[in-house]
């Protein structure tokens, strides 16, 4: 696995327009884990793409409805099959923080990455999800040295109070012990 440019190499690629450029001279040093489902709790569908790309249809499902004009994105999406989608490049800025702050330091969104995974708070995530992100985060320390393993959060840590994901069906340890125990 490895990053060229930007972006996972043979990763498959959804470009969402909601991106911009980071601050001049902003060091990446934070990775953000995050999950979604459309509909909330419902897996496989097209609608994480819609959503992240403006192309949600508001009727297709009562909730979209209040969503659908959100302008949010992610780096990337692992899907409950391990497959990782691509929508904006490591070096721009994804919108998938929102207020937010890490140690003091507010507007995670500049100085971050964030991840999602297909998935809801209290579903466990599957192993090839796993397994995936263990990957995604070795190869993301590589090009992003200053991404340590302290500085890798939910959003829940950032955001507290507002958000709750990846919630408490993330096991942190078994993912640390992954990520420590992985070579690329
Ligand atoms: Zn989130």
């Amino acid at each position: 696995m490895q990053i060229r440019g930007g972006w996972l190499e043979n990763a498959r690629q959804i470009i969402s327009p909601f991106s911009d450029a980071r601050p001049v001279a902003t060091e990446i040093s934070l990775l953000v884990v995050h999950n979604i489902s459309l509909p909330p709790r419902q897996f496989g569908g097209p609608h994480i793409f819609e959503l992240f790309t403006g192309q949600l249809d508001p009727q297709a499902h009562p909730y979209f409805a209040d969503i659908y004009q959100l302008e949010v994105s992610a780096h990337g999406l692992i899907r409950r099959d391990g497959e990782f989608v691509q929508f904006v490049n490591f070096g721009q800025r994804a919108w998938h923080a929102g207020k937010s702050v890490f140690q003091g330091r507010s507007r995670c969104n500049d100085y971050s990455i964030g991840i999602e995974l297909e998935g809801a708070d209290d579903v466990p995530y599957t192993e090839e999800q796993y397994k995936q992100l263990i990957l995604l985060s070795k190869c993301l320390q590589g090009s992003f040295p200053a991404i340590t393993m302290g500085r890798i959060v939910g959003h829940e840590d950032i955001a507290p109070g507002r958000k709750t994901d990846p919630g408490v069906a993330f096991d942190w340890a078994k993912f640390r012990t992954g990520l420590t125990e992985a070579s690329l």
